[in-house]
């Protein structure tokens, strides 16, 4: 599943190229998973709008349409689910089996949305879209603190609750605890100030070095061009249980938090 690296550079290559288009047609496959809003509503708000802007929010792509005549500015929301991609490309090329949606653009290209799987969501909507949960680049030290003091779950679940944060997923989760050096188990209401600091400085980094590495992605999905290729960034935990640890060579422990594959170094992380 896309984290929010890869979103945001999705969101980021989809911007480049489409940002000040034109959506002229829109047409909507008959499969209603994909459809978060009504077919009708989605033609309607999609049809005749100028796409101003593409950006992440949390997980999300948003894309912000110019407003028309009468009505007033709307937002296009598609969230990726494990599979799902955009695509820009030349109205020639083939259509995959398991197009949802196509939009043509005046400027001749098309935008698709293609998702085997089906897990993926497309909605409109007519205010803006913030999604709940903070922004985990954007909150400070001092509000990251607060969202976890009062939590009594493990703090790898805490971090994966979209209602305080949005957007983390599993991998950044682990590797931002391993930065911290806390073990994911612990509950997040026995974290020190100092280990909330850390763990918000690493979050942050190991993000930030995902998005400028273009995501990390280890399912198979493409940029916004169709293009395969995101470069991986090296985990230090994640995806090597039983492996030594990159500082202390202990070898690196795999559990299940919360439902998920979880790991960590038991020497490294208290
Ligand atoms: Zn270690």
């Amino acid at each position: 599943m896309p984290e929010l690296p890869e979103v945001e550079t999705i969101a980021n290559g989809l911007h480049k190229r489409v940002a000040g288009d034109r959506i002229e047609s829109v047409w909507v496959g008959s499969k209603p998973e994909p459809l978060k809003s009504p077919a009708q509503e989605i033609s309607a708000t999609l049809e005749g709008a100028n796409i101003e802007r593409v950006r992440r929010v949390g997980k999300h792509i948003v894309v912000d349409l110019g407003s028309r005549k009468s009505s007033g500015a709307s937002q296009w929301i598609v969230h990726l689910g494990m599979t799902g991609r955009m695509l820009v490309v030349n109205p020639e090329t083939d259509l995959p089996k398991h197009t949802h949606l196509v939009a043509k653009l005046k400027s001749g290209r098309e935008l698709r949305f293609v998702d085997p799987r089906r897990f993926g969501r497309l909605e409109v909507r007519h205010e803006a879209f913030s999604g709940p949960g903070a922004e985990p680049l954007d909150i400070s030290a001092d509000e990251f603190a607060e969202l976890f003091h009062r939590s009594k779950a493990p703090i790898k679940a805490a971090l994966l609750n979209q209602k305080l944060l949005h957007g983390v997923g599993n991998i950044y989760a682990d590797e931002a605890l391993f930065r911290a050096g806390v073990r994911p188990r612990r509950r997040a209401n026995t974290l020190r100030r100092a280990e909330l600091n850390k763990l918000h400085a690493g979050l942050q980094k190991v993000l930030k070095a995902a998005i400028a590495a273009g995501g990390s992605s280890v399912s198979d999905y493409v940029d916004a061009d169709g293009e395969e290729g995101f470069f991986q960034i090296q985990h230090r935990v994640y995806g090597r249980g039983g492996k030594p640890c990159v500082k202390c060579k202990t070898p690196i422990k795999k559990i299940v938090v919360g439902g998920r594959g979880t790991h960590y170094c038991p020497k490294c992380q208290k």
